[in-house]
């Protein structure tokens, strides 16, 4: 477990960037899974165990803050030049297809006003809606009603395209990538934070905010999987394939960043620990052993849906691939994402586990496009995805560290994904 332990600590550390594309963090959490590789010894299927792919996201590596101006003569809330500085990462976020934008300064601040929820089912409130021009303020929304938006009809959805910013208000932030990016500048701002900011400088009456967001798209940014294997010692050509997604959000502005300690540090930790375990010469495998970490899982599966269109192994001799993604609790068990899918391969598990008394409860699940074993399924290859259920709530947001992952079930997954894998050909004696 100490190991365990350090290997999440480095991958979470800040110089890791949150694993995302602002200062070569993605680059630097490949460098260092390629170095574990080749301190075990695993063969490469390509050079440096590398293969690249392209994408295009959207990253905020500048400046990101929002403030609200208090109103003259206000002296009773703690003031930075007038101003009540909302923490980017802890009270707001950008969106993930948020623009670059700067709105307000010393001498102006914009106006925010609430989106009247009536233009959603009312023609007269469309009318007056569409006849206020919004170009110098910004719209709040709640993020109840962002689902709605695409029902309205076009001129109503390019009027609000046309405000100079716009807020929605979360009950709780959470982070995401996306590969295009918007003309306004858009931020996602905590529900609480937000009504506290509000009451504290502007009572009942519509807030002035300041905002700055430099916002950057990246198109074409290199990233790449790492792929490394242990060959069998009988059937070589048949593989069993391990993977884990290394890559994570990235930063936000200058300072905030993703640690992303449970996802997906965890199961690449998991990865390591069964890379090592089969690296050594009395665990030698009798079928092939496969380990991809993915990059770009958080941008849209975008590693894994490259790997199964570019194949290093051919996708019909995978025997069975075991996804490990958000590993770091399990006081409450383990879900098998595709249980349901193999109930043959399923009940497998369920006998090692109570063989091993485990982890405390083992749920089968449907199919889900949740991650990197998705573009898989869809091929037809064998998979199941493990995750740990319990503990934690800190998931796509800055709470996601290393110091609080309690690693309830980690070494009873890592016992039962060996057993697992051992008795579907990992082992020679079984074969
Ligand atoms: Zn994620």
């Amino acid at each position: 477990m100490p190991r365990v332990r350090r290997t999440i600590q480095d991958l979470t550390a800040p110089d890791m960037q949150g694993r995302g594309y602002v200062r070569n963090g993605d680059l630097k959490a490949a460098d260092y899974i390629r170095s574990r590789f080749r301190q075990l010894n695993l063969q490469p299927l390509t050079p440096n165990y590398t293969q690249a792919f392209l994408l295009d996201v959207n990253t905020f590596p500048g400046q990101l803050k929002l403030k609200l101006r208090s109103k003259t003569g206000h002296f009773a809330f703690p003031l930075f030049g007038g101003y009540h500085h909302l923490r980017p990462g802890v009270d707001f976020i950008a969106s993930p297809n948020s623009g670059s934008g700067r709105v307000g300064g010393f001498c102006s601040a914009a106006v925010v006003t609430q989106l009247d929820t009536t233009v959603f089912s009312d023609l007269a409130a469309q009318q007056r809606f569409l006849q206020k021009p919004l170009h110098r303020n910004g719209i709040a929304i709640s993020a109840r009603y962002t689902r709605q938006i695409s029902t309205l009809p076009i001129a109503l959805r390019q009027h609000l395209e046309s405000a100079a910013f716009m807020l929605t208000i979360v009950p709780k932030l959470t982070a995401s990538l996306a590969p295009t990016q918007s003309q306004q500048p858009r931020l996602d701002v905590l529900e609480s934070a937000w009504t506290k900011a509000t009451t504290a400088t502007h009572g009942k009456e519509s807030p002035s905010v300041a905002l700055r967001v430099d916002a950057e798209l990246k198109q074409n940014y290199q990233a790449q999987n790492l792929v490394a294997y242990i060959p069998g010692q009988i059937r070589p050509d048949s593989f069993l394939v391990v993977t884990a997604h290394y890559d994570h959000l990235g930063t936000m502005g200058k300072h905030a960043y993703f640690p992303g300690a449970n996802d997906n540090a965890s199961g690449t930790a998991m990865l390591l620990e069964l890379a090592a375990f089969y690296a050594r010469a009395e665990n030698k495998p009798a079928y092939s052993v496969v380990f991809i970490a993915f990059g770009a899982e958080e941008a849209g599966l975008i590693g894994s849906s490259f790997f199964v269109n570019h194949p290093l192994v051919p996708l019909d001799r995978i025997r069975f691939l075991v996804n490990l993604d958000l590993l770091g609790t399990g006081s409450e068990g383990v879900t098998v994402v595709n249980g349901r899918e193999l109930p043959g391969q399923f009940q497998l598990l369920q006998r090692l586990n109570e063989a091993r008394q485990a982890v405390p409860s083992l749920a089968a699940r449907g199919r889900a496009a949740n991650s990197d074993h998705f573009p898989f399924s869809e091929r037809g290859v064998p998979a199941f995805f493990l995750y740990t259920r319990g503990g934690i709530a800190a998931y796509h947001d800055v709470q996601d560290r290393a110091e609080t992952l309690p690693l309830t079930a980690f070494a009873s997954v890592f016992v039962l994904i060996s057993d697992f894998l051992n008795a579907l050909g990992a082992h020679p004696i079984s074969k």
